[in-house]
């Protein structure tokens, strides 16, 4: 039984595959690749993008979907998630998607269960379905993706979506320069970093600005997330008419990670990450369920 809990999950041949079908899903559109086909979502932390991705991706893909509400669910009744991933399980799912906020939980749950668990996020663990949209939005976008480098720009170290993308990106042979203030710099010697914007903007091709995650820091780092974005905020006086694609998981705290000049400019590809979100998750939901 294949997962996808880390981004390692998958290998390249893999990811590969992965992304001539979601190209052709993006070409041809709807399909019943997976008709009469079950996927459970149960997200136990807010998402906007990913629970509707995961679920549009889903029915596009002819199978029905039954999304959990997890404040009405029997968790708020005390019920542990063990229990409640085997219940789930015995109602015969083809796939379940996770999310929680706590780390490592989706790895336990494909413990207790028969089918594929997909990982919507855990925590500061993982996103990988956010990992490989990215990278499929760079490859659409760049062609060519080894030896480009990316500034990854933000609260880097209570990201799971750097996480994933720094382990999927540098396998595929871009080179990772972290940008962050050092409260929100990984303890790594294996990538480059620096907490000055500046020093690195004539020689990437990629920055990826990431939310600061407050949810996820224990006390309050700054007085007010403008003090951050003086340093930090992508916009236009920086990125002036340099050949720089511009991406963002969502949601974007505007005027804090990308100012509006920015949002609005082509570079900025963050509605079509969004679009390829779907396509990308079909793949991924196609090939673990499929084979
Ligand atoms: N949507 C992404 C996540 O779930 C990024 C974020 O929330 O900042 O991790």
């Amino acid at each position: 039984m294949k997962h996808l809990i880390n981004s390692r999950d998958f290998d390249i041949q893999t990811i590969e595959g992965i992304f001539k079908k979601a190209k052709t899903f993006k070409e041809s559109g709807f399909t019943n690749l997976l008709k009469d086909r079950l996927i459970i979502t149960i997200f136990f932390e807010n998402s906007t993008r990913t629970k509707s991705s995961f679920e549009v991706a889903a029915k596009r893909l002819g199978a029905t979907v039954v999304s959990l509400d997890v404040s009405q669910s029997s968790s708020s009744k005390g019920e542990t998630l063990f229990d409640t991933a085997a219940n789930l399980d015995a109602m015969g799912p083809d796939a379940i998607v996770v999310r929680h906020k706590n780390a490592g939980v989706p790895k336990i749950l494909s413990n207790y269960v028969n089918c594929p668990i997909i990982n919507g996020g855990d925590g500061a663990g993982a996103h990988p379905t956010q990992a490989i949209l990215d990278l499929f939005t760079i490859k659409e976008e760049l062609g060519k993706v080894k030896g480009k480098k990316i500034a990854i720009v933000g609260d880097i170290k209570n990201s799971r979506v750097a996480n994933s993308n720094v382990e999927l990106l540098s396998r595929f042979g871009l080179e990772v320069i972290m940008v962050a203030p050092p409260h929100f710099m990984p303890k790594t010697k294996n990538f480059r970093q620096t907490h000055d914007i500046n020093e690195i903007i004539d020689e990437v091709d990629i920055i990826m600005s990431l939310r600061t995650q407050t949810e996820r820091h224990s006390n309050q780092i700054y007085a007010s997330l403008k003090d951050y974005a003086k340093d930090f905020c992508i916009t236009k006086e920086l990125v002036k008419d340099r050949n720089i694609l511009l991406l963002h998981p969502g949601p974007v705290h505007r005027n804090i990670d990308i100012d509006d000049d920015m949002l609005k400019d082509p570079r900025c590809k963050v509605l079509e990450q969004v679009k390829n979100g779907v396509f990308t998750r079909m793949a991924v939901l196609e090939y673990l369920i499929n084979g």
